[in-house]
């Protein structure tokens, strides 16, 4: 990306001279990678700052173009999405919308039976991210997806987590709008792209107006070297999604089993089985290690780790998340949302578990 910021900069709107059309195509190259990344055509990538603008553009979008076309005002969200779309379609509630929530399982699945009984001939859009953010936990995107289609609703998946970590093919899992983000893979802060259905179309009613970009579905200038960062890093991210998978699952599955010998209790949140969550997701919770030890002690030992909120600050609410598994409002301040990224190694977990141990003595 370097000389993209300096020497060979150019807007790729400006097709008059060289200078923007170099830009307009390293842009295309870029679409090309990522659609070819999650299985859609370059044309149906739209480039956004990230996940949560995706996410709005892809739910206060189709919700209200669907609500000025056909009728259809409502809108089924799951309680484990992350807060860019319980904030999307609670603007929704408040312009009229009707708006259901829908309940997981202890594991953080979506629960089908309830989706099917909340979809009807009014439904406009589903929202149910691929995996979740804080415990991991893969949904099954494509019988949500068939539901959803089944009553004529369309469906939106946030892949922020998903994507580069396990395989995402747009048309495998029969989705309608989809959303990533770069820096969740290794790519540049302040972008990420929604992939938006052209057959059938899907078609939204955009947020932001101005010059046209985008198909009219996002006006404004592209960021040529950050695009081109993104295109990069997922290209990156799927030559390496087995490897890392693999490597991850031992390290966790090594970290698990030195903590069961260390007798130290904890308790897994999300899916049991490795193929129903991110490999590189681990969340615990520590019924014996209050909130205070517990942060103080991997920070003294140099571990960059949050618990499921985003916020770490003393007291915060517990995570909605958590709460819609079942998991209670005191042990969700207890939990450590572990994330393993490409760089981790046998010796951080080791690290992680000597602070655990400190902890639990801290807290005798
Ligand atoms: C990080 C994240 C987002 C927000 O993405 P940004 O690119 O940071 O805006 C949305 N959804 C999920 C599941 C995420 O993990």
């Amino acid at each position: 990306m370097q000389p993209l910021w300096t020497e060979r900069f150019g807007n790729p709107a400006s097709v008059e001279h060289q200078r923007g059309l170099a830009a307009a195509d390293r842009v295309e190259a870029a679409r090309q990678e990522i659609a070819r990344a999650i299985g859609a055509e370059a044309r149906e990538i739209v480039f956004t700052s990230g996940a949560t603008e995706a996410n709005n553009i892809a739910v206060l979008g189709a919700a209200r173009f669907r609500a000025a076309h056909e009728d259809r005002r409502r809108v089924l969200v799951f309680e484990t999405e992350h807060s860019c779309v319980l904030g999307a379609v609670n603007a929704l509630a408040e312009e009229g919308f009707e708006v259901v929530r829908l309940p997981v399982d202890e594991a953080g699945r979506a629960d089908l039976g309830a989706l099917e009984a909340a979809l009807d001939t009014q439904t406009a859009l589903v929202c149910l991210m691929t995996a979740n953010n804080e415990v991991g936990t893969i949904q099954p995107i494509a019988e949500a997806a068939a539901l959803a289609h089944a009553a004529g609703a369309w469906l939106h998946s946030d892949a922020a987590q998903a994507v580069g970590k396990i395989e995402v093919n747009v048309r495998a899992l029969e989705v309608d709008l989809l959303s990533l983000s770069g820096h969740k893979l290794y790519g540049p802060m302040g972008v990420g792209a929604l992939f938006v259905r052209r057959r059938p179309r899907v078609r939204l009613a955009p947020l932001v107006h101005g010059g046209g970009q985008e198909r009219g579905l996002r006006a404004g200038t592209l960021p040529m070297p950050l695009i081109v960062g993104l295109g990069h890093a997922i290209t990156l991210a799927e030559a390496a999604r087995v490897a890392t998978t693999a490597r991850h699952r031992s390290l966790r599955e090594g970290l698990l089993q030195r903590l069961d010998r260390s007798g130290l209790r904890y308790s897994l949140n999300g899916a049991a089985s490795p193929e129903q969550r991110l490999p590189g997701n681990l969340s615990l919770s520590f019924p014996d290690l209050p909130r205070d030890a517990l942060f103080a002690a991997m920070a003294a030992h140099g571990i960059a780790v949050s618990s499921g909120s985003a916020c770490s600050s003393h007291d915060v609410a517990p995570s909605h998340v958590l709460t819609a598994m079942g998991v209670s409002a005191a042990l969700a301040q207890q939990t450590l949302r572990i994330g393993l990224g490409r760089d981790t190694s046998e010796a951080d977990l080791i690290a992680l578990e000597k602070a655990l141990l400190t902890a639990r003595t801290k807290a005798a």
